[in-house]
């Protein structure tokens, strides 16, 4: 049996930006069931960062994070954010939403900035007339591209620097409790800890009922991604991140010649490992034939992941009030690659009962925000 200081089940996004933190304060192992970190949600994102999704709060950490993503980097430092723009695009009928947005979202970007339809339709090819046109936009100019990769292999040099580490094929298969430590099983190896985190992704719940602690309401939702070629010899590498406000579908570049989209689909799913369906991939491409002058020839790529909402579709981070030292750091929706260095930060602070940083709470976070204690309130209310 190992003893660790610090157990993190999951390692994905959410488990190694917290590890990389973690490591600092004692023995840290992360343990992720498949041959490679990443290989569910956070290696079948977008990674796109931007204010267009999500509530206050969500806006809050992304906001937070952003000063991180646009932080300099050290000299041979492998930079894991791009300044990308955003565009966010409107219909005639959603004039009000659009005057919402564009209050809150200047509030946390002042560089945002409203154009009209035939404006946008010089920078990506949408139409501007017909039911599906785009009448109103709001552009960011400072978006980020994130580089999913860089940032998971950044997270585990971290681990290894402080000491930690990440054992892939170690998925956990029974967790009980032994006098005041948590106990975890996996095929090859016993751990036995008094902080259990986590951060199993679609898994949240599952693994929390394995432990004999009530689930949250964890719910992964599929989300569908296709790639394709974009209109003809057209360099489309600085065409904005475009995305409908409301339901429609987004698009941004791969390179210079490739489009990705998805058509934003929210399918209820149990947790697996995801892939497409034909009616989300029919559904992106008339979509995007419906609002752009684009056509959808011929699919390169196509692949889908799942986003874990909480019942609020906030983040759950914090100590489980009904089970000691059982940690959770779930819940990230489709938020969580461009909100980790905010969530990462509130993990260590309340893992290890730190003082809430500054950051956080300027950016008017508080943990009352992100803790669990939220969800059992509710539930027995
Ligand atoms: C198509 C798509 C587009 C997205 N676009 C964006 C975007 O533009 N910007 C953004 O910020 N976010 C985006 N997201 C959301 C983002 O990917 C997720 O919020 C984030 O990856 C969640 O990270 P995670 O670490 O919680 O989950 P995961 O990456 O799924 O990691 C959880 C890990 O836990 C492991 N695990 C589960 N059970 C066990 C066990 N018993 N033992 C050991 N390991 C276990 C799993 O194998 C998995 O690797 C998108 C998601 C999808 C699917």
């Amino acid at each position: 049996m190992r003893q660790v200081d610090t157990l993190i089940i999951g390692g994905g996004i959410a488990g190694l930006s917290a590890a990389a933190r973690l490591a600092r304060h004692g023995e840290t192992v992360v343990l992720e069931a498949e041959s490679q970190p990443g290989y569910h949600a956070s290696g079948r994102s977008v990674t796109f960062c931007h204010f267009g999704l999500g509530d206050g709060l969500v806006k809050a950490l992304t906001a937070v994070s952003r000063e991180t993503f646009a932080a300099p980097i050290s000299e041979g430092e492998t930079p894991v954010a791009h300044r990308h723009p955003a565009l966010h695009i409107a219909r005639a009928d959603q004039a009000a939403e659009v005057d919402a947005l564009e209050k809150v979202h200047r509030a946390l970007s002042p560089d945002y900035h409203r154009l009209s339809g035939k404006e946008a339709a010089k920078i990506v090819p949408l139409r501007t007339g017909g039911e599906a046109a785009t009448a109103f936009a709001l552009l960011d100019p400072n978006g980020f591209k994130l580089d999913p990769h860089a940032m998971l292999q950044r997270h585990i040099a971290a681990l290894r620097e402080a000491g930690g580490t990440l054992v892939t094929d170690a998925r956990a298969t029974a967790i009980r409790r032994d006098g005041g430590r948590w106990v975890v099983d996996t095929m090859d190896e016993s751990y036995a800890t008094t902080r259990l985190i986590n951060a199993a992704g679609a898994w949240a719940d599952q693994v929390a009922a394995m432990a004999g602690v009530a689930p949250i309401g964890i719910e992964p939702r599929r989300r569908t991604v296709i790639s394709f070629n974009g209109p003809g010899d057209t360099d489309v590498s600085a065409w904005p991140f475009t995305k409908t406000i409301g339901e429609g579908f987004y698009f941004l570049p791969e390179g210079t010649d490739r489009l990705l989209a998805s058509p934003q689909d929210e399918t209820v799913s149990e947790p697996c490992d995801a892939s497409p369906e034909e009616i989300d991939i029919a559904t992106i491409a008339w979509r995007i034939e419906e609002a752009t002058t684009m056509t959808v020839p011929r699919i390169a790529h196509r692949w889908a992941g799942l986003r874990s909402f909480a019942p609020d579709e906030r983040p759950v981070v914090g100590y489980d009030p009904d089970a000691p030292g059982f940690f959770w750091l779930a819940g990230q929706g489709g938020f969580g690659l461009q909100t980790s260095p905010a969530l990462s930060l509130a993990a260590e602070a309340l893992a290890m009962e730190l003082e809430w940083p500054e950051n956080l709470k300027r950016g008017g976070i508080g943990m009352q925000d992100l803790e669990p204690k939220r969800l059992r309130e509710r539930r027995s209310a």
